[in-house]
């Protein structure tokens, strides 16, 4: 790998930032907080969150089994999406690789960032090699990103050329594990104290069903989420999610309950879309969603919007053509769609 240093933008290495008033103050027992400009009435939201969310970081690390300082907190992942290309891509000089299809918000973020976003296309498995990645990357490759199960195609890269990547590259590897909660695959989490330039990814918007608070996470070394929390907006996570997420974390079991069930249900949709003489080919998926691929993808989209089943079409994807992504819901909700579409 090569250095942090010489992976991070110049600027961002050298930048010195942000201190909020509640960096400033830390340690001794305090009563009157007469720092920030706050307002002292309508408790308890007049005061600014903890910035780097430390009672939270405690409740994920215990759940994660990932250390609290090796820990990022965002709006979403799709700011630890972001805030990579901000931290160690130079716009118009640096670039990312990518599989293809796959997870579109790595691209929106190269493409905002001015990054140039290499992409190597899935086979017919929708699987890829470590050959192939490290092939498409040259002095200029600062990210590897891998979604893991992947988005659209539901299914797990295969985790030894996952590995393979990660051992075989000099730069960061970005792991995006949103799903690994629906899979029986050992998440890369697991690994992070052996590959220092390993970057997993993780929300709370799947399993844990949590996405409208908007927190998404990244496990990383801590000298990586030292630079993501210079980088980052003081105060990047409001209170309310922090209370929320802090509800949802005493309880995994519930978590677990809902995991259970979703995929028994992915099992019970996916067996029915199988016999359905529109489907042609249902793809295997370790994903809370599986990709379908229709006679005419458009058509019966269409009919499922008219019935007010609101599915993704992915026809336009490379590798997914006529294909479409069905994310499994209630059991109610799932007997819905069959029924709708046994009709069409
Ligand atoms: N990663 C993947 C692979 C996703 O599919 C999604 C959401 N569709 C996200 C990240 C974004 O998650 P969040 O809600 O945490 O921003």
């Amino acid at each position: 790998m090569k250095s942090l240093e010489q992976l991070t933008r110049k600027n961002i290495w050298n930048l010195a930032p942000y201190s909020s008033a509640r960096n400033e103050y830390a340690g001794r027992e305090a009563r009157v907080f007469l720092d920030a400009n706050e307002n002292p009435y309508n408790q308890p939201y007049n005061r600014y969150p903890d910035p780097l969310q430390l009672e939270l970081k405690t409740a994920i690390a215990k759940v994660k089994g990932v250390p609290a300082e090796n820990i990022f907190l965002g709006n979403g992942s799709d700011e630890a999406i972001d805030l990579p290309y901000r931290c160690f891509c130079e716009p118009g000089k640096d670039n990312v690789v990518a599989i293809e299809p796959t997870y579109g918000m790595y691209k929106v973020c190269a493409d905002i960032n001015d990054t140039e976003y290499r992409t190597v296309l899935l086979d017919e498995h929708f699987q890829t090699t470590a050959d192939k990645l490290l092939a498409a990357t040259d002095e200029h490759t600062k990210i590897i990103w891998l979604c893991t199960p992947n988005n659209p195609t539901g299914n797990c890269l295969i985790r030894e050329e996952v590995i393979k990547v990660i051992e075989g590259f000099d730069g960061l590897v970005i792991v995006d594990e949103a799903y690994s909660d629906f899979s029986s695959q050992k998440p890369l989490r697991a690994e992070l104290a052996k590959y220092p330039n390993l970057i997993v990814l993780n929300t709370m918007s799947k399993a844990w069903g949590c996405a409208a608070i908007r927190l998404g996470m990244a496990f990383a070394s801590k000298e990586i989420i030292d630079i993501f929390n210079k980088v980052k907006y003081p105060y990047n996570v409001n209170l309310l999610t922090q209370q929320q997420a802090l509800k949802a974390l005493q309880d995994p079991f519930e978590v677990d309950g809902w995991v259970k069930i979703l995929k028994e249900e992915r099992g019970r949709v996916m067996q029915a879309f199988s016999i359905l003489p529109i489907c042609e080919k249902i793809y295997p998926t370790d994903a809370n969603f599986f990709l379908a691929k229709m006679t005419d993808a458009n058509k019966i989209y269409n009919y499922l919007v008219d019935q007010g089943i609101i599915v993704r079409n992915r026809n336009r994807v490379q590798l997914c053509q006529n294909c479409l992504r069905i994310t499994i819901g209630t059991k109610t909700e799932n007997s819905e769609l069959i029924a709708a579409l046994r009709q069409y």
